[in-house]
């Protein structure tokens, strides 16, 4: 069944630069494409962002009751150096650089690219379909391509004819680039001397002499270009046209320009309702990106073995961090940064895990549980809103530890639901490692504040005023807050 709030969920939508409300195109069932990895090097933290914002989509999405087929791709072939169809096959350089089969390659970095989505806690994707497994499909979408006219031969490659499609169709819908614009910005010797013009892209390349990934084709041997896989893909396995295409949004152009085109060139339709993308993680104010060479590796972040910080953060924390930024915002990854969200993570797991110990015996609330709820959906449906969501969750906590101090009450049917509430928040939606949080949470700064508190007793009744007061504020310039009751010492991360 589908939930009550999925009908004010809105989404951002890229090619109308609004937000709109989100109608599925089948009651019941939606369908996603997302652009996945090219697999020829370890997913740095940039391209991890861009992953777990979808599936925090894909797990929304499911909450609210809807059957979602998410397909995400592996690009292993056709995906070459430069934007303008020139350079080496990425896949193809990596294997001839390290002397290993290009499968051999993929393998290696499909293996990588699952660990690490694994260690973040995302799902997996419904289908996750490979280029190289998808030729048949790319040289049949080449050939309607060629069959509408918005494509030609040449020496053995095949080209989409921009300058023809613009004729009678619109090129640049997403980016809003006009092809003038694009022709006065081009440089003569732009992609290869076979194009009519440098705009146009390649939908089929000839493999040259030392090329080593290469397939029959009507145009002889050659390998796919690598907007067209994307388009085969989606249109194989969720039809003409699904609810969303989504990806980084350095991918609006020229790569899903390129796909609205192919599709359009194929069966006149934009294949997706929705185009969603999502915003650049940066390190130093730069796009984290391989070939600048600014980049962290995941695993560098996990075990703390990098030049960058000081200190190792659990994938917890790194989601927290990408959460605390709403995924259409930019958001600069520091030290600094992900020692703030390691000590807003703890605050929150904290006061989520003293729920169950909560006091209940009152018959009323001083917390309007619907109203938070509501507010919690809100946030969500409000374009995956995750930054304002987390400011209604830690509005909780604030309640929580006042209960905690017997300074507000809580009854048993509200302190039920909120911890329902929370746990689905945080584990089914947000997609937290609940198995580390808890790790997380009994680690031993909570067995070592226990047991400042502890000497802190002692000084008290030795009335050693100095010494408590001491440990109380050096707590507190940690971002530990002790609460003193007639007995005893509790603590809260502030
Ligand atoms: P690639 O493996 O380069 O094809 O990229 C895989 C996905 O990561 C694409 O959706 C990119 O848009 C996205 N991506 C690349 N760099 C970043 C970044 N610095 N921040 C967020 N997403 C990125
Ligand atoms: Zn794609």
């Amino acid at each position: 069944m589908i939930s009550n709030y999925a009908k004010n969920l809105k989404l951002y939508n890229s090619l109308t630069g609004k937000k709109e409300k989100f109608i599925p195109i089948q009651e019941l069932n939606v369908g996603m494409y997302v652009c996945g990895p090219t697999v020829y090097s370890n997913a740095h933290l940039g391209n991890c962002r861009t992953f777990i914002s979808f599936d925090l989509i894909y797990r929304y999405l499911k909450h609210l009751g809807y059957n979602v087929r998410y397909v995400r791709n592996l690009t292993d072939v056709g995906h070459l150096e430069n934007e303008d169809d020139t350079g080496e096959d990425k896949v193809s350089k990596k294997a001839r650089l390290e002397n290993l089969e290009p499968m051999e390659v993929v393998q290696k970095y499909t293996l990588d690219f699952h660990s690490i989505l694994n260690k973040l806690n995302t799902l997996p994707p419904s289908i996750e379909p490979s280029a190289t497994g998808h030729i048949i499909e790319q040289i049949d979408s080449i050939k309607q391509i060629l069959k509408s006219g918005f494509a030609y031969e040449k020496n053995g490659s095949v080209y989409f004819d921009i300058m023809k499609f613009n004729e009678s169709k619109t090129y640049g819908k997403l980016s809003g680039r006009k092809i003038e614009e694009m022709l006065n910005q081009s440089r003569s010797l732009d992609g290869s001397v076979d194009k009519k013009n440098p705009q146009d892209f390649a939908l089929w390349k000839k493999a040259e002499k030392n090329h080593i990934m290469f397939w029959d084709s009507p145009w002889g041997k050659g390998f796919p270009g690598w907007h067209l896989e994307c388009t085969s893909m989606s249109k194989k396995y969720l039809g003409d046209y699904f609810d969303i295409h989504g990806g980084g949004i350095d991918l609006k152009f020229p790569h899903h320009d390129c796909e609205i085109a192919q599709s359009e060139a194929i069966d006149g339709k934009n294949p997706a309702k929705f185009w969603m993308h999502t915003n650049m993680l940066t390190l130093n104010g730069k796009k984290m990106s391989k070939s600048i060479e600014n980049f962290i590796l995941p695993n560098e972040v996990f075990n703390g073995n990098n030049k960058i910080l000081s200190k190792s953060f659990s994938p917890n924390v790194v989601k927290f961090f990408i959460y605390q930024a709403h995924y259409r915002s930019v958001l600069d990854l520091s030290n600094d940064a992900l020692i703030a969200s390691e000590k807003g993570f703890k605050k929150l797991m904290s006061g989520f895990l003293s729920i169950s110990k909560l006091n209940h015996n009152s018959e009323v609330s001083d917390f309007d549980i619907d109203l938070w709820i509501s507010k919690c959906y809100a946030k969500m449906n409000d374009d995956f809103n995750t930054p304002m969501l987390i400011a209604e969750l830690f509005e909780c906590v604030k309640f929580i530890n006042n209960v905690k101090i017997n300074s507000k009450n809580l009854n048993t049917k509200d302190k039920e639901r909120l911890a329902i509430t929370f746990n689905d928040i945080l584990f089914n939606i947000l997609g937290f490692n609940s198995e580390i949080s808890k790790v997380e949470k009994s680690n031993s700064q909570n067995e070592l504040v226990e047991l400042l508190i502890k000497i802190r007793s002692q000084a008290r009744n030795d009335k050693n005023f100095t010494l408590s007061d001491q440990i109380r504020d050096e707590l507190f310039k940690l971002g530990i807050q002790l609460n003193d009751d007639k007995n005893s010492s509790s603590f809260e991360l502030i």
